[in-house]
């Protein structure tokens, strides 16, 4: 078809990826590194922070270098935004066949979406993806909501293991969940602390850079604990809040009758302005739900795994031992989620634009930048503590210590590291002390030995 050799034409290396310590210009059969921006001097200024990520990043365009841990290509996000953008349009059969073109960057969960979707496809050449998709997991609706239900039940029978005061906000926060993947309104009280994280996350996608830090800057102030308390607000906090929201006459005073709520009522208001002259439904949504919440208001909102997490790690923290929260770990990380979950995915996905829906599926696969030992257990962030992983590979460790219990390939990091080493030896992209270096903390934290016998000194 020829909107696939258009496609693959896109992918013809423009990539800019400048080296890390030099001015020189490296070339090989996949990639060209054109304009090279650093100097040496400058790099070293930078002691290996931010502007070597998203070069080093780079370094998965086309293919080049694959995942360190399931060693499958992986898409940057520029690959991902040409793809999305360029097959929005495109009905959904143009989509699967193009995708037959990539294959080995997705895993067996992508496969085998990309075959139902493309079986659907084939009895109807003009049905856009969305389309498709409604209808590729017959009963997927019901799977997830029986299968969240189950892993609900398994978290509530862990009670026990809680203080008294836990395990009633455990219950409460499992029979909210509940009603929320049943379609269910339901009395949920307002947290600050949520709202501000996830107004936080909001703000992180947004083009403009100023609203965002304006708005994250307002919610934070939310999370502050006098919100949770019953202590009267303070005129410093008040005040504090009206220059935050660029409000120089705020009516509101330590006295006030509801004096908290209108303010939290105050700062959300300002930032669903954002939104709706954004056009972003999420933070609108978001604000609309808070601002119910707020009310005492039974509310409608779509259950998220990452909410669900969030709000029970906040139920555990500083109440219970590191051992009882790796048992509710176990549990919740077994909820279904759209990276693993075909009908977690379609459900997730059911009112999405074609382009979010590519974009979401093609997410998973994209390359991100893999702390190797884990700046927790003290790995600096540099290029000798990075590596290459696709999304889905690096979410995946979390708290496991995958020293004694290695999920994934056994082979992959060698043929990681050959690449490095090619690298290394032919391009000048890496010094040989940072590819051992590399070699060295990957062996640290997985226990795997890397052979870096063809590395030239
Ligand atoms: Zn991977």
């Amino acid at each position: 078809m020829r909107i696939t050799s258009v496609v693959t034409n896109l992918f013809q290396p423009k990539f800019n990826v400048p080296t890390n310590l030099n001015n020189r210009s490296v070339q090989n059969n996949n990639l060209t590194y054109p304009n090279d921006v650093f100097v040496k001097n400058n790099c070293q200024n930078f002691e290996g922070a931010k502007l070597q990520k998203s070069t080093f990043r780079n370094v998965a365009a086309n293919a080049h270098l694959g995942c360190v841990y399931c060693g499958r290509h992986m898409f940057t996000n520029k690959e991902k935004d040409i793809l999305s953008k360029s097959l929005k349009d495109v009905p959904a059969k143009a989509f699967t066949t193009i995708m037959g073109d990539f294959l080995s960057y997705f895993d067996d969960m992508g496969i085998t979406l990309l075959n139902k979707l493309d079986e659907v496809a084939t009895n109807y050449p003009q049905a856009k993806l969305r389309e498709v998709l409604q209808v590729v997991t017959p009963g997927a609706e019901d799977r997830l909501v029986n299968r969240q239900k189950e892993i609900f039940k398994e978290i509530l029978d862990l009670k026990t293991l809680l203080p008294e005061q836990q395990q009633k906000e455990l219950k409460t926060l499992i029979g909210a969940s509940i009603s929320s993947v049943d379609g269910e309104p339901f009395l949920m009280e307002f947290s600050g602390k949520e709202y501000s994280y996830r107004i936080k996350r909001l703000a992180s996608t947004m083009n403009n850079t100023k609203d965002a830090e304006f708005m994250t800057n307002m919610a934070s102030i939310l999370s502050h604990p006098i919100f949770k308390t019953d202590t009267p607000l303070t005129p410093k906090i008040i005040a504090q809040v009206a220059k935050l929201t660029k409000t120089p006459r705020l009516n509101i005073r330590p006295t006030t009758e509801n004096a908290k709520e209108k303010i939290q009522l105050h700062i959300i208001n300002k930032i669903k302005q954002i939104g709706e002259r954004d056009k972003n439904t999420n933070i609108v949504n978001l604000c609309n739900i808070s601002m119910q919440r707020i009310a005492n208001i039974p509310v409608n909102s779509n259950f998220s795994n990452k909410a669900f997490i969030y709000k029970l790690q906040n139920i555990l923290e500083g109440n219970v031992n590191q051992a009882t929260i790796e048992v509710f770990a176990n549990v919740y990380k077994k909820l279904p989620k759209s990276s693993n979950s075909i009908d977690a995915f379609v459900i997730k996905n059911k009112t999405a634009t074609n382009q979010a829906i590519i974009n979401n599926f093609l997410d998973s696969y994209t390359v991100t930048i893999e702390h190797i030992i884990p700046s927790s257990k003290g790995g600096e962030n540099n290029i000798k503590n990075w590596a290459l992983a696709c999304k889905k590979c690096n979410g995946q460790h979390g708290s496991e210590d995958i020293k004694t219990d290695y999920p994934f390939s056994r082979t992959a990091p060698q043929k990681y590291f050959n690449t490095i080493i090619q690298d290394c030896n032919e391009n000048d992209l890496f010094t040989p002390d940072e590819v051992k270096g590399m070699a060295k903390n990957f062996e640290t934290t997985t226990g795997i030995k890397i052979d870096l016998s063809e590395l030239k000194e």
